[in-house]
């Protein structure tokens, strides 16, 4: 057998993440590695930060991609500001809020479970009624934009009454960042990360995260010391933290960074809110064809992602038979269900660079095609006219 240089076709991705990468940051990944101590990526580190700052909203000093991808940005929020014994509200209606959970037992923390069905976003009436009941959590952890299930929380109200009973919160934004509406300082939140691989265009591996003084605090004043000596913010913040002495901690993935900055500079030159905007009108498109062929979304219309859309498999139909064929015929990838909702939906994602025209076209005229020659009665054909009028300006 020989081996030789790794060559993938080029896929369509539209699964819930990694999302296609946009050429630029491609191309970006490829410039010539630098030191990471060398004064011009310094500099770039620099803009970086600010560049996340615009993205997530906020004006928090401790802004930064975690060298990791999305669910170590997961653990670094939860080995920081939870410490053995302490009471963490859990809001879980899907897989990453169950994720959560695991972080916080892991830390020696005591979970407060508010069980939500999934494809439903967190009810505030319950996370209040659990707050009133636990009134020692200092802490509650939910995920704004639930990719198990395409379900959009109200964050803002979610921080709001958090606030109210004296708890920081830790809010997943992995596939909010960059998609949907998300406002760190104007809502308040305490500790957010996100990941590159989903609505910013970028390649899987960053995990971009941001706390505010009031979460800092908490970990200045732990009383132990944070178990994982690779996500300890205290000695993180000694490499990406002060402009002028900088000491090594780890070796930063020099041109993944090149990458993330490239893909949020497009993030910019957009403009975030043309971005948000960006996903919901190829949401609508994508739900206007989905819906003439006669498939529907689990997630009710006031609730939904734009950049997840959950669809139900029709009765008698191999969903994963029809997503391999997507894959061979189509060179396009959509997802299947996690969790309690494996074998009954499809995930299809409108994150990032995916979100563009000629994807949601193919989505809904492959997907029509594939169901119809397994015997699915639908009008394909009206259902590509329906996208298309719904793209148009
Ligand atoms: C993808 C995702 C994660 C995990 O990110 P990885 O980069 O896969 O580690 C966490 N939370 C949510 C909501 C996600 O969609």
């Amino acid at each position: 057998m020989s081996i030789g240089s790794f060559h993938p076709n080029v896929r369509t991705l539209m699964g819930p993440g990694p999302a296609d990468v946009h050429p630029r940051v491609l191309a970006a990944l490829a410039r010539p590695t630098i030191g990471h101590l060398d004064p011009q990526f310094v500099a770039m580190m620099e803009e970086l930060k600010d560049l996340l700052r615009y993205a997530f909203r906020t004006e928090n000093r401790l802004t930064m991609p975690v060298s990791a991808p999305g669910s170590a940005g997961m653990e670094t929020c939860f080995v920081n500001l939870v410490e053995p014994g302490d009471q963490v509200v859990v809001c879980i209606n899907g897989v990453f809020g169950q994720r959560m959970k695991e972080n916080v037992e892991r830390c020696g923390g005591v979970p407060i479970l508010v069980n939500e069905p999934w494809g439903r976003a967190v009810d505030p009436g319950r996370l209040e009624d659990a707050l009133k009941a636990n009134p020692e959590a200092r802490i509650v952890a939910f995920v704004h934009a639930e990719t198990s299930t395409g379900a959009c929380s109200d964050a803002k109200t979610l921080v709001e009454i958090a606030h109210r009973h004296e708890c920081l919160t830790i809010v997943d934004a992995v596939t909010a960042l960059g998609g949907c509406p998300l406002e760190v300082d104007a809502w308040g939140v305490d500790a957010v990360y996100a990941g590159s691989q989903k609505c910013l265009s970028c390649t899987p591996g960053l995990a971009p995260l941001s706390l505010n003084e009031r979460a800092l605090e908490k970990i200045q004043g732990r009383a132990t010391r944070v178990q994982s000596w690779f996500m300890d913010l205290n000695l993180v913040m000694g490499y990406w933290g002060g402009e002028h002495k900088r000491t090594y901690h780890h070796t930063a993935p020099v041109n993944a960074l090149y990458a993330l900055h490239e893909a949020l500079v497009m993030l910019r030159e957009e403009g975030i809110e043309n971005a948000w905007a960006r996903h919901r009108r190829h949401h609508l498109a994508l739900r206007a064809g989905l819906e003439a062929l006669g498939l529907e979304l689990i997630v009710p219309e006031a609730e939904r992602l734009p950049q997840l859309n959950a669809v139900s498999v029709p009765a008698g139909v191999d969903e994963a038979l029809v997503r391999a064929r997507l894959l061979a015929e189509y060179s396009l990838e959509i997802g299947a269900g996690l969790g309690a909702l494996a074998g009954k939906v499809w995930r299809i994602g409108l994150m990032g660079y995916s979100a563009r025209a000629e994807n949601v076209l193919l989505c809904v005229g492959a997907l029509g095609a594939v169901l119809n020659d397994l015997g699915v009665s639908a009008d394909t054909g009206a259902a590509v006219s329906s996208t298309h009028a719904a793209l148009l300006p």
